[in-house]
């Protein structure tokens, strides 16, 4: 099963449309074991997390990254901020501050540096555009993967909160 994808069940070609629903309607339970599978708890441990080192981490890492990255994309940013958004991972000012939720450090590696490079491509084109997401797959081809991450892992990480 591919990773973060849907469950797949194999049903013969001949079979007809409304027998493929019966067939799925049968396998209901299966299909949310298989999706339960799919969707570990990040087990985050409050009480094994200080926001302070997470804090200086996050900026370590957003930081070296940005510095790459700015370098390949021929962009500048002015200051990074790490902070502590409740919906959010990243954003992009006009004037070229970049913030980022320190929860990313507890995210997989290639997730932060999506976030990075995101907010990054966003100094060249700073809206949705079908532009900007060619731009952030010439540089990230694999960042759908982390987006879907950040979709299924979001909420829990938005709502941690360290133990001291
Ligand atoms: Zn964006």
């Amino acid at each position: 099963m591919p990773w973060g994808g849907p469950p797949r069940l194999t049903v013969p070609a001949w079979l007809p449309d409304g027998e493929v629903e019966r067939v799925i309607a049968s396998h209901r339970d299966w299909i949310a074991r298989e999706r339960a599978k799919q969707r570990p708890r990040l087990r985050l441990d409050p009480a094994f997390v200080s926001e302070s080192e997470a804090r200086r981490a996050a900026r370590e890492l957003v930081t070296m990254l940005a510095e790459e990255e700015a370098e390949e994309l021929g962009v500048r940013w002015s200051r990074i901020e790490i902070r502590d958004q409740r919906s959010r991972w990243g954003s992009c000012s006009t004037r070229g501050t970049l913030s980022f939720n320190w929860r990313l450090v507890l995210a997989p590696f290639e997730v932060l540096d999506y976030v990075v490079v995101h907010e990054l491509c966003h100094l060249r084109e700073p809206n949705h555009s079908r532009r900007f997401w060619h731009l952030v797959e010439t540089r990230r081809p694999g960042w759908r993967q982390h987006r879907d991450w950040l979709h299924e892992h979001g909420p829990e990480l938005l709502a941690f909160r360290p133990a001291a």
